[in-house]
């Protein structure tokens, strides 16, 4: 690990403040991601702003007349796969954070942190783009599928802290998550939410980054069942191709995740 400064804001205001005043800062906030970086020394910033402490950044709550869920950029991943507000509202988020690493990761770990980081394998992309979520920060809104860029890449800019994330909430929906068994990450997860007039199909995982499927939405739409997936042919063109999964067998694990996704969202 290479030296740094290390500071612990109490506000955001203060925290973009310092960042504006620092040669090459870096945000902290779970560190599950920007800890083994900086062990690795793959990152030399001057300064650390650990944005753990900032008031009201975890707070899980419904907004606009109920119809949205908002939740803290520090959110950690175990405060919303137990939060009685998500779990009432949105059940297959909750599932979908419940399966995010292990204990220590969940424990430690934000949802914030992972937006922000836009691993292609993590899980929440799909969550959010299947979810309509709008990414606020301190100085801008974002909406989901303008969000995830590329891989590791978002429009947020050098100094600027996601501070919560709106969800719409689905009539119903379900999350399915083949995981990678030595990472523990989604080699394939498959997010559907079915709204009153529409169905909406991400998938994380399988590409460079998480993506939506639109033969599959419009399928669905038409007829919320496995039946309507019969037909359905996922290309593996453009895929993920690894040591874990050939882009042939992700094509498969994206369709018979769908399959089980629909299932387990109409019981
Ligand atoms: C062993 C292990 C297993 C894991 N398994 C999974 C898994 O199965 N699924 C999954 O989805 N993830 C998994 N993760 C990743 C985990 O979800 C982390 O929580 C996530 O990568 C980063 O969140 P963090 O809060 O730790 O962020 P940090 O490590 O603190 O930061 C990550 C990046 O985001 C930036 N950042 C942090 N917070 C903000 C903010 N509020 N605004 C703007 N930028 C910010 C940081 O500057 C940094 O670049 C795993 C991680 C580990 C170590």
């Amino acid at each position: 690990m290479y030296n740094f400064n290390y500071h612990k804001p109490k506000t955001v205001d203060q925290a973009v403040e310092l960042m504006n005043s620092c040669d090459d800062p870096k945000i902290l906030s779970g560190g599950h991601t920007m800890v083994p970086t900086l062990k690795q020394r793959l990152a030399q910033p001057s300064d650390i702003v650990d944005i753990s402490n900032i008031g009201g950044l975890s707070n899980i709550s419904l907004e606009e007349n109920g119809s949205r869920l908002n939740i803290g950029s520090l959110s950690t991943h175990y405060n919303v796969s137990n939060s009685d507000t998500v779990i009432q509202k949105i059940p297959s988020l909750a599932y979908l954070a419940s399966q995010i690493g292990d204990p220590q990761v969940r424990y430690r770990g934000t949802i914030g942190g992972s937006v922000a980081n836009a691993d292609p394998s993590a899980d929440y992309p799909a969550a959010l783009l299947a979810l309509n979520a709008t990414i606020v920060t301190n100085n801008a809104k974002y909406q989901a599928e303008d969000f995830f860029v590329d891989m590791f890449q978002t429009p947020l800019s050098e100094n600027e802290i996601i501070t919560n994330i709106l969800f719409d909430i689905p009539v119903t929906g379900a999350y399915v998550k083949f995981r990678n068994p030595a990472s523990g990450y989604a080699m394939v997860g498959v997010f559907v939410a079915k709204y009153n007039s529409s169905v909406i199909v991400a998938v994380t995982g399988a590409g460079p980054k998480a993506f939506r499927l639109s033969e599959a939405e419009e399928l669905l739409t038409k007829s919320f069942d496995v039946n309507s997936l019969s037909e359905l042919k996922i290309e593996s063109d453009g895929l993920n191709s690894d040591i874990h999964a050939s882009s042939e067998y992700r094509a498969h694990l994206v369709k018979v995740s769908l399959q089980d996704a629909v299932k387990i969202a109409l019981k």
